[in-house]
């Protein structure tokens, strides 16, 4: 694995314009074989894990102007005050009259290509109704470094049946090997949803209750190293508390989950980043203290 003395990073064009947009110069960069300054504030989050996620199946949807990740001027960091997924997002979601199943885990094949062949015929949830194929996911299927997960398939992942198309996996990309993550590390990708929602609308609560299970059984099965959570709800449902995406950031959580105990890291999605370009020096921070939690 990647360790922080290997920090002299060969930067591509494209790195060093990213890097330069952050206001992150050479200087800097070759300060990164000690990068504890950078964690300063990180903590270790004890005890937490996967807690069960029983979220409504109607309320209001959250626009996306005003959730947490879309905040300009996050406050400080600071736990937030324990509340269950179910009692936050039950003001939030929409009355919605399509029937939604949850899937039923024990229910679950305990292989991964037969996992994947049950997601492709999954009417779990109303988005099975729009979706041009399903996404599974793409990479190492076994133990890799890390499993990275974002929130839902884009347009270009639900015609491709690929996550992480387009330019947000681009920019995926970029940051991860600017971080030093990427190409030494192995990975895999996948989502929290694995049907796109229509006009790429904010996943609902129903909709993430449906299909978390085959996000839990994936790591079961894949059995990364670590988790790399991209975006604020594929956040909470992971960490299983409620809070914003400044909240859960900036900590090494722990996902522990049938023999599997391993370090998890949020951060901003790419798609999140393409639109607000301030939250990408807090992302590259972020990736570091990622790496860092691998490595320890
Ligand atoms: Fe099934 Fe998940 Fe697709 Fe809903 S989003 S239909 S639960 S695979």
């Amino acid at each position: 694995m990647t360790s922080s003395s290997q920090s002299a990073i060969a930067l591509t064009a494209t790195q060093a314009a990213w890097l330069a947009e952050l206001g992150i110069d050479r200087k800097l960069l070759a300060t990164l074989a000690d990068t504890s300054a950078l964690f300063a504030s990180a903590r270790i989050a004890p005890g937490a894990g996967v807690a069960p996620v029983n979220v409504p199946s109607s309320g209001q949807e959250t626009p996306a102007s005003k959730r947490p990740d879309a905040a300009v001027g996050s406050p400080p960091m600071h736990r937030a005050p324990v509340q269950s997924v179910a009692q936050k997002l039950a003001a939030t979601q929409p009355v919605d009259a399509t029937p939604v199943q949850p899937v039923r885990r024990v229910d679950l094949p305990a292989d991964l290509a037969l996992l994947a062949q049950t997601v492709a015929g999954c009417q779990a949830c109303g988005l099975h109704a729009s979706r041009h194929q399903t996404v599974f996911g793409d990479g190492q299927t076994s133990a890799p470094h890390w499993m990275i997960i974002g929130e839902a398939p884009g347009d270009h992942d639900d015609h491709l049946g690929l996550p992480f198309q387009g330019k947000a996996g681009e920019l995926l990309s970029t940051m991860l090997a600017a971080a030093g993550i990427l190409p030494q590390a192995s990975v895999f990708y996948t989502n929290l949803l694995k049907c796109r929602p229509k006009g790429g609308r904010t996943p609902r609560a129903d909709e993430i209750q449906a299909c978390l299970p085959y996000l839990q059984q994936q790591i079961a099965l894949v059995r990364p190293s670590g988790l790399l959570v991209l975006g604020w709800q594929a956040a909470q449902a992971l960490v299983g508390q409620r809070a914003s995406l400044d909240q859960l950031r900036g900590q090494v959580h722990r996902y522990t989950d049938r023999g599997v105990d391993i370090p998890m890291v949020v951060t901003h999605h790419p798609a999140s980043l393409l639109l607000r370009g301030q939250y990408k020096a807090a992302a590259w921070q972020d990736l570091h203290l990622a790496r860092a939690a691998l490595a320890a």
